[in-house]
């Protein structure tokens, strides 16, 4: 990679490794379900997961509507976190395709949804409510600096759950990150929800593609659900088989990553004028933010970092950042970055910051 890219780790290419098994990968019409290497990745993946099926689609956002579709019908009403991904950052899917209504809660600062809250949310049995159907629970909570989310809570959410017949899903884009930062397995994590989907595409580098996973008869469901959305792949084996070594070689390092960020944070942490908390940092999102001393916006601050450094940031926000580390970052990069930024804080080459500096 010719650049520093901390916008995502879904800017992550394809390892060498993976080129490799692309390229020599077995394949098959998938939607006759004879592509072997999908056959193959859909199995590793529940293994990994501990459920029974696993179903390969085309990305997180896929994985999610497949499974709410598969567990709500029109009407039904689905309690989310509302800055989950779900719920805001999915184009509003589950309302727009499924006719599900979505029924959004706050969360803490890790992002939980009090549970009192959340009992408080089931609807009674009455011809002018929805349906209470279904929980979406994230893990590791992207928004929340991608905080892995500890199992108990899981567990006091689905014994809730279990009183009031609901489903749980679990967006766990960055599940092997939740279960780095836990020190337990993506199987411990995914214990107490029905389905569970997680990105091969991020972190772990495949260059496309996710996985929904769950009993046999939910991944029976999903795979119509799957065709109905257009996402009935042919020969996906070539890019199934960057999910396996995606699997098989990429999860464990995820806690370099982790390191990288937490490295992030302290540095940040050391700089005049930047908000950071690197105590909230486990996993690899380092979310950041200007103090009033500051006279840059954060949009300026980014095309500074681009244009002197071929670093790419994401601003979020008017006075804030999102730096996400990965497999393409290194220790040397993350202390380049804090360096750049540090001088562009300071101005320290007397250069104009951007065009937007508002003072
Ligand atoms: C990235 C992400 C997804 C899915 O993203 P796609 O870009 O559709 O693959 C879902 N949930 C969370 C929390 C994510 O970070």
């Amino acid at each position: 990679m010719d650049r520093i890219d901390f916008r995502s780790d879904t800017v992550t290419w394809p390892t060498p490794n993976m080129r490799v098994a692309m390229a020599q990968a077995a394949i098959g019409d998938d939607v006759y379900g004879e592509d072997p290497t999908v056959n193959e990745l859909e199995a590793l993946a529940a293994a990994k997961v501990g459920k029974e099926a696993g179903l390969f689609v085309a990305s997180g956002t896929m994985g999610n509507l497949a499974a709410i579709l598969t567990h709500a019908g029109r009407g039904d009403e689905a309690i989310v976190g509302q800055d989950s991904h779900t719920y805001l950052w999915e184009a509003g899917g589950m309302a727009v395709l499924g006719g599900v209504v979505p029924h959004p809660l706050p969360t803490d600062s890790i992002g939980r949804m009090d549970l009192a809250q959340v009992e408080q949310s089931m609807r009674d049995d009455d011809p002018h409510l929805p349906r209470s159907r279904l929980i979406l629970l994230e893990n590791s909570y992207g928004d929340k600096n991608g905080y892995p989310i500890p199992l108990h809570y899981f567990a006091a959410t689905r014994a809730l759950a279990d009183r009031h017949g609901l489903a749980m899903h679990m967006d766990g884009a960055r599940l092997f990150n939740a279960a780095v930062a836990l020190g337990v397995s993506a199987a411990d994590v995914a214990q107490h929800v029905d389905s569970v989907s997680f990105c091969l595409s991020k972190g772990l580098c495949a260059p496309v593609g996710s996985v929904l996973c769950g009993t046999a008869v939910f991944i029976h469901q999903a795979r119509q659900v799957r065709k109905l959305l257009g996402g009935g792949m042919r020969q996906a084996g070539i890019l199934a088989a960057a999910g396996i070594i995606a699997l098989n070689e990429m999860t464990d390092r995820l806690a370099e990553d982790h390191a990288h960020a937490q490295q992030l944070a302290q540095g940040l942490a050391r700089i005049p004028g930047v908000i950071v908390a690197p105590e909230q940092v486990k996993t690899n999102i380092v979310f950041f933010h200007l103090d009033d001393a500051i006279p840059y916006s954060a949009a300026a601050i980014v095309a500074a970092l681009r244009q002197r450094a071929n670093i790419w940031l994401g601003d979020h926000g008017p006075r804030s950042f999102r730096a996400v580390t990965h497999y393409w970052i290194r220790r040397a990069d993350v202390a380049f970055f804090l360096e750049q930024f540090h001088d562009v804080l300071n101005n320290s080459r007397g250069e104009a910051v951007g065009d937007s500096v508002d003072f």
